[in-house]
């Protein structure tokens, strides 16, 4: 059955690719994300970005837009009224949104340190909060958190970063037990290395493809990046895995095994 899906951060990178896997699904999407990229060490997206992830998906079935900061409360429960007015109702949430700065920890600005668990993690729980009645009335209700290999184990320069994904995992897990009664399935997606901005932008800024690709290929078993359509895939199986809750899926080309 189709069902209508809400993506934070859904107009670019792994976002986007989860948007187009749950549409050649046959599901309806709605893509929530900055209308102003706002100051960050990178670009984030914007109104634009959004708008043209619309008209590129908007060939492959039903898919709209609506701005959203996942720090904002308000925001927050205005993006699912918005797609419960659009398409009526509301079974699937994709938390996807999330930021990375790095450095070590005698340089690391406070500001980064709690913009990033702002989005990364406060962002979970208020969109979570927002959308539980909507969830609630589905009958096929799922949450999905984007976390990361990185909130399986630690990194040097990645304080911030790990400690947000390890704490995604954590509420992932504890909601999958809460929200069990009401049969809301709960379960995180745990992304490896995705040449998106996070890595082009800033892990390794000023490096191109072919420098990327060639690191990935020592530090991946399976030789060679993820894409983001391997995260749409993996996201649309734990939205329709029926008896699978709490799990922090890798999807790592076996970079991470646990
Ligand atoms: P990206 O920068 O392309 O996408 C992140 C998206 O989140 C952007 O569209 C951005 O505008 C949005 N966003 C940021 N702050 C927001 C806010 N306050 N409100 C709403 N939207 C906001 O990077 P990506 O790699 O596609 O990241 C997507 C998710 O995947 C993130 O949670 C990231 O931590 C996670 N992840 C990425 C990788 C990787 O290798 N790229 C690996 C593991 C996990």
């Amino acid at each position: 059955m189709s069902r209508v899906v809400l993506i934070t951060g859904g107009a670019r990178g792994i976002g986007r690719g989860i948007a187009e896997a749950f549409l050649r699904a046959g599901h309806i999407v709605m893509i929530a994300d900055l209308a102003d990229s706002g100051a960050w060490n990178y670009n984030l997206a914007d109104r634009s970005t959004m708008d043209e992830a619309v008209s590129q998906l908007g060939n492959l079935g039903d898919v709209a837009s609506v701005p959203v900061d996942v720090t904002d409360s308000a925001s927050c429960q205005n993006a699912v009224k918005e797609t419960l007015g659009r398409f009526g109702r509301l079974d699937v949430l994709v938390n996807n949104a999330g930021v990375v700065a790095s450095g070590p920890i005698s340089q690391f600005e406070e500001k980064d340190w709690d913009r990033i668990f702002d989005v990364n993690v406060k962002g979970i729980y208020l969109m979570t909060r927002a959308a539980l009645k909507a969830l609630s009335d589905s009958n096929d209700a799922a949450v999905i958190n984007t976390a990361s290999i990185a909130g399986k184990k630690g990194s040097a320069g990645l304080s911030a970063y790990c400690g947000s994904k390890f704490a995604a995992i954590g509420i992932t897990q504890s909601l999958a037990l809460e929200f069990a009664p009401a049969g809301i399935r709960v379960n995180a997606l745990c992304p490896g290395i995705v040449g998106t901005a996070m890595w082009h932008d800033h892990l390794m800024a000023g490096q191109g493809e072919a420098q990327f690709r060639e690191r990935m290929t020592t530090l991946i078993p399976l030789g060679r990046p993820q894409e983001t359509s391997d995260m749409g895939d993996a996201a649309v199986y734990l939205a329709t895995a029926h008896n699978v809750t709490g799990v922090a899926l890798s999807v790592a080309g076996g970079m991470e095994m646990n």
